[in-house]
Formats: C-alpha cells, sequence, structure tokens
C-alpha cells in the first residue's frame, strides 16, 4: 500500500467564518459535523499503525481550531510519527486564544489563510459582528512578533494572502515590509525575513459545472497526492471533492481506512485515470480536469 506524503482528515465543517469562495457558505449537501473525538483518535492510529501517510492536513472544510480536542490529538498524532498541518482562517489566533495556541505545540506546519483585506469584506466573512479588520490584522501581527521571537519553532508557519489592491496595506499593517511588484511569483512559497509568503490570486473553489459538457477523457493527477477523508467518514481520492461526489468508500461503515483503500472502487478510479479517461461525472466537469499535475508536496523535503 502507498505510503503518501500528506493526506487530508476533515475534523469538522463548521467554522466562524463565511467565505465568499467557500462551498460552505453556499451549502454543501451533508450535514454540519465534527468528528468525534474518539473516532478522530482511531483515525489517526490506523494511519500511523498501517502508515498510511506521513503527514496529515486536517483540513477540507472548517476551522480546526473549533475542535476542542485538537491539541491532545495532534499530540498522539506526532507521538506516531506524523506530521501535523494545520489551515486556519485566523481569527481565534488573532484573539490570542490560550488553547489555540497551545495546540501549535505539536503542530508541524500551520498556514494562515488571510482571505479579507479591508473592513468591507472582513464584515462579509466573520461571523462575530463585533470583530474589526483593524483588530484582526493587530491581533495577527502580535502572533507574528511572538514566531519571530521564537516562540512557535517547532512550526513552520505560512501566511496565504489573496492577492488583491489593498494586499500591500495588510502586509504593511501586519509590520511585513515585502514589496508586491507586477511580477510577484503566486503560488509559490516566497520566503521574507523570519515569514513564508504565499500569494494566491482570488479563485472559486473547485466545483463541478453542472452546466458543462462531460468530458470522457481527460487527466488529473489530484488522486497522486493522496486522499481526503471527510467528517462523515466518506473517503474520497481528490482533496477538491468537498461533498464526497468521488468517494470510493466510508471508513466507519465498510471496515476502516485500509479496508476502503484496499476496494475495487478506489483501485478502479486510480487505473481509469492514469489511462486518462475520466473516472466520474464530477471529474468530467470540473475545473481543475487537465490542469492537476502531480507536484510533490514542499513537506516531503523535510521529512
Ligand atoms: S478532476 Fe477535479 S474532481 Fe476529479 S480528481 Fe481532479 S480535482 Fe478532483
Amino acid at each position: 500500500m502507498e505510503v503518501y506524503s500528506e493526506v487530508h482528515v476533515e475534523l469538522t465543517t463548521l467554522c466562524d467564518f463565511k467565505c465568499n469562495f467557500c462551498p460552505l457558505t453556499h451549502g454543501i449537501n451533508r450535514s454540519l459535523q465534527t468528528i468525534k473525538k474518539e473516532k478522530a483518535f482511531t483515525i489517526i492510529q490506523e494511519i500511523a499503525d498501517y502508515r498510511l501517510a506521513k503527514g496529515i492536513s486536517y483540513f477540507c472544510l472548517g476551522e480546526p481550531f473549533l475542535v476542542t480536542y485538537l491539541g491532545e490529538l495532534l499530540e498522539y498524532a506526532s507521538q506516531r510519527g506524523i506530521k501535523n498541518r494545520l489551515t486556519t482562517n485566523g481569527f481565534l489566533l488573532s484573539k490570542g486564544n490560550k488553547r489555540v495556541e497551545k495546540n501549535l505545540e505539536y503542530c508541524d506546519f500551520l498556514d494562515i489563510s488571510l482571505r479579507a483585506s479591508d473592513q468591507e469584506s472582513f464584515a462579509a466573512m466573520c461571523k462575530d459582528r463585533n470583530a474589526s479588520f483593524a483588530d484582526f490584522l493587530a491581533g495577527i501581527k502580535t502572533f507574528l512578533a511572538e514566531v519571530k521571537k521564537g516562540k512557535y519553532h517547532k512550526t513552520k508557519i505560512r501566511l496565504f494572502v489573496f492577492l488583491t489592491k489593498d494586499s500591500q496595506n495588510v502586509l504593511s499593517t501586519l509590520g511585513i515590509d515585502y514589496e508586491i511588484t507586477s511580477d510577484v511569483p503566486l503560488q509559490t512559497e516566497i520566503v521574507h525575513n523570519h515569514i513564508r509568503l504565499f500569494f494566491e490570486k482570488p479563485i472559486p473553489w473547485t466545483k463541478a459545472d453542472e452546466a458543462a459538457p462531460l468530458q470522457k477523457t481527460g487527466f488529473c493527477e489530484e488522486y497522486l497526492h493522496g486522499y481526503n477523508i471527510l467528517a462523515n467518514g466518506d473517503l474520497t481520492p481528490c482533496t477538491f471533492d468537498y461533498d464526497g461526489h468521488n468517494a470510493v468508500g466510508n471508513i466507519y461503515s465498510d471496515g476502516g481506512i485500509k479496508q476502503v483503500l484496499s476496494n475495487e472502487k478506489y483501485l478502479k478510479f486510480k487505473q481509469v485515470f492514469a489511462k486518462n479517461i475520466v473516472p466520474s461525472d464530477f471529474c468530467a466537469t470540473c475545473h481543475q480536469l487537465n490542469k492537476k499535475k502531480y507536484k510533490p508536496k514542499f513537506q516531503e523535503k523535510i521529512l
């Protein structure tokens, strides 16, 4: 069985933001839920026992810092030799939440996703009506100052920024003196002083376009990156597959992760795509079709 560099486990579909590009904001076809603590530990145990992945990214949808057992789970994963990655909207970090800070003790990679660039876009995203963009940025700045002092030295932290006309202001407010030029590299990690920056263009979440014609042939190497376990237990070969359209089984009802990864449906999905035959209607209208080439994740370099 393949040992993937990193697989996704979505601990929760709950979120304190409602970003306009996120499927949660527009409604998903499964119930909102958080994986029960004992089930989450069983997932880690199985991945570790059978070496099903070297690292776990606790993300598909949802805000992982809302999960109250997160710190204990990361500690357990770390003890079992698994690297932990968190992706956050940064809101709880900006509030100096002590429980959240403690979660970082066993977090190897932290991606902070800064999606708002002014008060208006922040107010449209943040569910806390009393929160302001200025306070949010001030909180992130304080957090980054602690990072600079070496407080979270075990965690590799990256700042993801949607590139807009206000991004330079955002960086300046955070005390980051990186100059954004017209040819700033996108989707590339930029190490600037003690900060890792990652600029992206605002893009809609990959979503099958129901109106598009079904394509029977094409490539997508997303499945080579690993797999994605959704909060409801569905396992899908695609990390973009937020509703489990391509699910090949459910880890709770189909005997666990190893069992699902050995089933015919999963093997067929991979075999078919390897021959450039599109395996499902969801893939056939997906925006990523014919774009997604396998790229080893940067994490592999330091594992
Ligand atoms: S074509 Fe789209 S839905 Fe299918 S595996 Fe690739 S990214 Fe996922």
